[in-house]
């Protein structure tokens, strides 16, 4: 049996869920439960608190989470960080009023920073050298200035336009962050194949996020040109059409290449391009 924390609800719920799910593992409407049992796999997930995560995990409570990276740092958690997953990325960054004069992390030097992470904020202060007076909040960090609660805040940022709104400008980054899979220590060994196991079904499907199926038809006389485009696994799949001298070519590329793929097989005479999502990838 393995053990899984989640958000209970937030940020990083609807991802959460849409992995396990994609990773073969369906569980019934969460929300309001604590826990819920995996119907078709030897699993248990329990909705937690954001905040609440680190310490469920090192205390052995679950085997499994799914977190943002910066909730670990903060509580300085000793778990392992097993896989980074690409979603709720964010960075932890101080900011300040855009009028005030900020040449480097020295013009923090006696300033009152607002933050909701206090012992991420510590630390990157001590590293250089600046005394500060944290104001801790849990919520709503970037009104401080405003109300003259604080000099300078410390928060996640992710598009940068909450800071922007309220007349902050993004100084120093501290921290870069996305949700990842991190693991107890000792569910580490005492369930090493369990946890292998839901690895190796994460990053199929991480695998197959970054990947596109396309298919299309060429004339035969251009079939060798376009192959020479593919960025592809082994060698594309090429099947006869029905009209004679026309075939399709079938092959999946990275998302990355997609654009510049597509344009140039169009250039060569590729026709019909259909392109479709993978839902596992498994090399
Ligand atoms: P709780 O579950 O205890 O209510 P919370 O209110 O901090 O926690 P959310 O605001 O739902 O939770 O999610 C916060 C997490 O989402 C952060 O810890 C971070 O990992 C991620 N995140 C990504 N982008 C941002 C952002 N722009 N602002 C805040 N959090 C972000
Ligand atoms: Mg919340």
């Amino acid at each position: 049996m393995i053990r899984i924390a989640i958000q209970k609800s937030g940020r990083l719920y609807d991802d959460s869920i849409d992995l396990l799910r994609r990773c073969g593992l369906k569980l019934d409407n969460g929300k309001g439960q604590l826990k819920a049992k995996i119907k078709n796999y030897d699993a248990e997930v329990f909705f937690l608190r954001n905040s609440d995560i680190p310490q469920y995990l090192e205390d052995g409570v679950v085997d499994l989470a799914i977190i943002g990276e910066n909730v670990i740092t903060e509580k300085d958690a000793d778990v392992t960080h097993l896989l980074g997953l690409g979603f709720s990325e964010c960075r932890l960054s101080i900011a300040t009023p855009k009028e005030m004069i900020y040449t480097d992390i020295k013009s923090l030097e006696g300033a009152k920073i607002a933050t909701s992470y206090p012992n991420t904020l510590k630390r990157f202060l001590a590293k250089n050298n600046v005394n500060a007076e944290l104001h801790i909040i849990s919520g709503s960090v970037e009104i401080a200035p405003n109300i003259g609660l604080a000099d300078a805040i410390c928060d996640l940022v992710s598009s940068g336009s909450t800071l922007f709104k309220n007349g902050l400008v993004e100084q120093e980054i501290i921290l870069e962050s996305e949700a990842v899979i991190a693991a107890n220590k000792k569910s580490i060994s005492d369930k090493s194949e369990e946890i292998e196991e839901i690895l190796f079904r994460v990053r199929a499907v991480l695998k197959a996020e970054e990947n596109r199926y396309i298919l299309f038809n060429v004339p035969d006389d251009k079939i060798e040109i376009v192959s020479s485009i593919l960025p592809v696994l082994k060698s594309p799949t090429v099947l006869p059409l029905m009209i004679e001298g026309w075939s399709s070519i079938h092959t999946v590329i990275n998302q990355k290449d997609f654009w510049n793929v597509i344009s140039q097989i169009k250039k060569e005479g590729a026709e019909g391009i259909l392109v479709l999502p993978i839902e596992n990838m498994i090399l």
